[in-house]
């Protein structure tokens, strides 16, 4: 019986033990500032920065990023001085 059951589990597309389908199109976010090496963080550079914020002008959450910590922080820094100089909103409305 038990054996039946574990048969089944390995008939299943996914190999992986900790597989949930309700998680089935979630996948692992690369850092952008990791996988282009060219891109520098510019303070200045609002277009650049807009892809960090949400609409309210929040810094979004690595989960969010898919930034890695070293980067999160870089980018948690540079939005912070382009808001100083005006170039990000502290807040929108
Ligand atoms: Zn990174």
């Amino acid at each position: 019986m038990a054996d039946n059951k574990k048969n089944k589990k390995n008939n299943n597309k996914v190999q992986d033990d900790n597989y949930n389908p309700k998680f089935r199109k979630m996948r692992k976010k690369v850092c952008p500032l990791c996988a282009d090496k060219n891109l520098v963080l510019d303070y200045k550079n609002a277009d650049q920065l807009r892809k960090f914020i949400n609409d309210k002008g929040k810094i979004l959450p690595r989960r969010a990023t898919g930034a890695c910590a070293k980067h999160q922080r870089d980018i948690t820094l540079t939005v912070k001085r382009a808001r100083q100089i005006a170039v990000l909103p502290y807040t929108a409305e």
